[in-house]
Formats: C-alpha cells, sequence, structure tokens
C-alpha cells in the first residue's frame, strides 16, 4: 500500500522518509511546481512520542496530530524540541483552550461555533493562531468539514476574529471519488477564498495514497502518515 508495486517496502523510518520525499520532489517536477513551495507534514497519530523524536533526529519539523489529548501529551513531553505542531483532526468546541495551547496551525476549522472558541482561547494574548478552514469534499454532512458552498462564508466568519489568522484551506479526499477530481473542487474553493483574503494561500491537502494528484493541484502542505511511520498501531 505504501510503495508502488514491485518496489520493496524500505525498512526503516530514514529510509521511507527519503523515498517519500523523492516522490513529492519528482511530483512537484510533474506539475511544474518546486518542491520548495510544499511542506511536507509527518502525521504522527497513535505512534508514540519517541517516534517523533526519532523524526525530529531526521530533521522533521513539522508533526501532525488528530486528538486533542494526544497532541497535548506529546507536545508535553517533547516540549524541549522545535516542532511545528499541526492539528488535523475533528475539533470539539470545548476543547478549543486545550487545542489551541498545543497547536501552532489548526486545520480543521469548521463551523463558526469551533473558530469562536478558539478565538475566545486566546483573546487575551498576544499570538495569533494560524488556522485553515476545512472542506467536506464528500455529499455526507456528517464528515469534517464546511460544504464548499458555504466556505467562503466561514472564512469571512474567521477574518473578523483577530487572534486567528487564515492561512487557506484544508480537505481529505473521498473514499469513493478519483482525488484529483476531488481536490479540482477544493482549487475552486481555495481560489474564492484567496479572492477574501490574498494572503490565506494554503492547501493542505494529500495523504499517504493521494498526495501526488494533491500537488497537481497545487497543494502547498501534505498531511503524510503511513507512508513514513509504517502502519498505525492499534488503539484499543
Ligand atoms: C491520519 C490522517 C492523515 C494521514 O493519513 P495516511 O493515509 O496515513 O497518510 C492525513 N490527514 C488526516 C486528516 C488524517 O487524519
Amino acid at each position: 500500500m505504501t510503495s508502488p508495486v514491485g518496489v520493496p517496502a524500505p525498512s526503516d523510518l530514514a529510509a521511507r522518509l527519503s523515498a517519500i520525499d523523492e516522490r513529492i520532489a519528482e511530483a512537484a517536477r510533474a506539475a511544474g511546481r518546486s518542491p520548495a513551495e510544499i511542506t511536507r507534514i509527518v502525521v504522527t497519530k497513535f505512534h508514540p512520542a519517541s517516534l517523533v523524536r526519532d523524526l525530529h533526529a531526521l530533521g522533521v519539523r513539522e508533526v501532525g496530530e488528530n486528538r486533542q489529548q494526544e497532541l497535548s501529551a506529546k507536545v508535553d513531553e517533547l516540549r524541549e524540541l522545535d516542532l511545528r505542531w499541526h492539528f488535523i483532526g475533528q475539533g470539539q468546541t470545548n476543547k478549543a483552550g486545550a487545542i489551541r495551547r498545543s497547536a501552532d496551525v489548526v486545520h480543521s476549522v469548521d463551523r463558526e461555533r469551533f473558530a469562536d472558541a478558539l478565538h475566545r482561547a486566546g483573546a487575551d494574548g498576544d499570538d495569533v493562531l494560524d488556522v485553515l478552514v476545512q472542506v467536506n469534499l464528500t455529499e455526507d454532512p456528517a464528515r469534517g468539514g464546511v460544504a464548499p458552498s458555504e466556505a467562503a462564508a466561514l472564512a469571512e466568519h474567521v477574518l473578523a476574529l483577530p487572534s486567528l489568522r487564515l492561512r487557506g484551506v484544508m480537505a481529505v479526499a473521498p473514499l469513493e471519488e478519483e482525488p484529483a477530481a476531488a481536490f479540482a473542487r477544493l482549487r475552486v474553493v481555495s481560489e474564492s477564498v484567496r479572492s477574501l483574503e490574498p494572503d490565506a494561500t494554503w492547501i493542505s491537502a494529500g495523504m499517504t495514497g493521494d498526495f501526488v494528484e494533491a500537488i497537481a493541484i497545487g497543494a502547498t502542505h501534505l498531511r503524510i502518515g503511513s507512508a513514513i511511520t509504517g502502519p498505525r498501531p492499534d488503539r484499543g
């Protein structure tokens, strides 16, 4: 699953990391883009903090987590490391304060209430939190993200909250559709958000199975887990 057919799976973290970076660079060149404009976030959810430490030793600085408790625990344990923590999971409004204390970037702002809670949690300080509006590319309203037709309105709401800085959009490709077609819709949403805020240029898209398609539509931030970390341990 993590390697093209016929290519042996690299056996260790360093080899997997460099193999992915080569594939990212190749996909960027194929799309006429510079690999330097793409940030590779390693998703470390379900793995122990020791794996994040190993990744840091290999030069990784951008890491992603999808659960607040796990994020907060790892941030506490690894406080001495210069890491940038990306929160990529569904955010509960009552956890907004804890998320804000631990995350450097929140990719999953999908409703006004969550944006408001993140803003209130930081309104007393000087810090500005980087956030992305998450867009739901499926027809299922239960999936994370705001409908594409409502993304601009949510972006405007975020732009009115001074302790948040809107950086762009994020999405997960649906399972039941070609990722290229779904990401093309995300690209359109990104353009509408950029017409409201020219600095909101980030497009967070692309995981282990679809980062090549994401790079082709202009993704600036890839969230790659298992192709780098190996399979996730079961969480009982
Ligand atoms: C787990 C996760 C990823 C990484 O998935 P892989 O397929 O392991 O690369 C990316 N984005 C989100 C939102 C995730 O929850």
